[in-house]
């Protein structure tokens, strides 16, 4: 088996728009017992869709349900499990031992994959879920390429590691903080990200008088994290023997998941073709500065990491671009759905597959419905779009405009 490129797909939208970029195989929930529950998930009809549309373009799906249950969760989850069954996606993610037992009772027919919440940090681990009937792992993300490695030589159950994306200051997303302060409980998929919040010390006698301590102007983020991107080290990963690469997100808009999505396809490419080098690293770089993060750290795949894993800066940097439109139907003449404010005379980027540059002017908008030209959309419309430039637009790719700066 080659190295797998899996994308989160927070939409039947976003699941197209993963597919089309090149992921091998796509990740979601159900609108019950996911965690993530903001992402948007999918009702049974879409998750329906989403399983046959994918197996279509030979990609594969895995199912989410990785809560920590309670008992009052358990009938629910067993009806759930049955009609996963039924519907037949690739695997199921979890992380509940409780959820891991019922399903190879209510859905027998599918494989288990261990979600990264289970926090396997050695091989005996493996072992160990092997014997629970386990076929892949995601391993914990507090692993070093060496320890990697050294798992991989001593079981040859599928192995798969999150390459991209937001992490955790506290252990495998084993977490508290947010259930403390805000009463919306991280392992129930209901994180509101109090890491990402400033903070200041308060005597102990002075209740209400809050002492900024600044990291600079903007305060003190101690719990804010980097985001993680292994993609200038993709061909050793390969090499450790690796099965998967997960990208995190599934509640992170379209135009990061199709910038992410496509600079990992193409470096997964170009390392399984000997062609990755330092220059075309550079560029996929740039490409995910293009996108909304809180800058890039390797994590623990060096070893145990410092201080400059963290951004003290603030939550997040911006991104340069925004996503003006989806192809709905592509040609020449595409159908889109706008995302933002488009006028005729606007300058855009066509998003390709690869990291290539196509820009047009759009000539004229006009609405699908009456066939009447629009001085602009606002977000929202299905419109026709006629460009100055004959591009071949596809369905699901994005057309991306540079956001002016303040
Ligand atoms: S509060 Fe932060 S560290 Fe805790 S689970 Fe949420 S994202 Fe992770």
């Amino acid at each position: 088996m080659t190295c797998e490129l899996l994308a989160p797909a927070g939409s039947l939208d976003k699941l197209k728009i993963a597919i089309h970029y090149g992921a091998d195989a796509v990740y979601f929930g159900g609108k019950e017992f996911s965690l993530r529950a903001k992402a948007g998930n999918l009702n049974r009809r879409e998750i329906e869709e989403a399983v046959s549309y994918s197996r279509r373009h030979g990609v594969r799906t895995y199912v989410t349900v990785n809560i920590f249950a309670r008992e009052s969760d358990l009938s629910a989850i067993r009806e759930f499990l049955e009609f996963l069954n039924d519907t037949a996606p690739d695997a199921l993610i979890i992380s509940d031992p409780g959820i891991i037992r019922m399903a190879r009772k209510h859905a027998p027919g599918l494989p288990i994959h261990l979600s990264t919440q289970a926090n396997t940090t050695n091989h005996e681990s493996c072992l160990f879920w092997y014997e629970q009937g386990i076929r892949r792992i995601n391993l914990a993300r507090e692993l070093s390429m060496q320890e990697i490695r050294q798992i991989r030589q001593k079981t040859s159950m599928e192995l798969e590691m999150f390459v991209h994306g937001a992490l955790c200051i506290s252990y495998s997303g084993r977490c508290m903080l947010s259930l403390y302060l805000t009463g919306r409980d991280a392992n129930r998929g209901n994180c509101a990200h109090p890491c990402r919040y400033a903070y200041a010390v308060q005597e102990e006698k002075r209740p209400g008088e809050y002492f900024p301590v600044e990291e600079d102007a903007r305060g003190l983020y101690i719990f804010n994290s980097k985001d993680l991107c292994l993609i200038g080290r993709l061909p050793e990963l390969i090499d450790t023997g690796i099965d998967s690469l997960k990208i995190e997100g599934r509640m992170k808009g379209i135009f990061y998941l199709a910038s992410v999505v496509r600079a990992y396809r193409t470096a997964l490419d170009a390392a399984m073709h000997g062609e990755y080098d330092d220059g075309l690293v550079q560029k996929l770089y740039v490409e995910l500065d293009h996108v909304s993060s809180r800058q890039y750290t390797e994590n623990f795949l060096n070893g145990i990491p410092g201080r400059e894993t963290m951004r003290y800066q603030g939550p997040a940097v911006q991104q340069p671009f925004i996503p003006a439109a989806v192809v709905i139907e592509g040609g020449k003449t595409p159908t889109v759905k706008a995302n933002h404010v488009i006028r005729p005379g606007d300058r855009l980027e066509y998003m390709n597959r690869d990291i290539s540059e196509t820009h047009f002017t759009v000539k004229r908008i006009t609405a699908l419905d009456s066939g009447q030209p629009l001085e602009k959309t606002i977000g929202g419309e299905i419109v026709n779009m006629e460009c100055d430039h004959q591009v071949l637009f596809e369905p699901w790719a994005l057309i991306r405009k540079r956001q002016s700066v303040h």
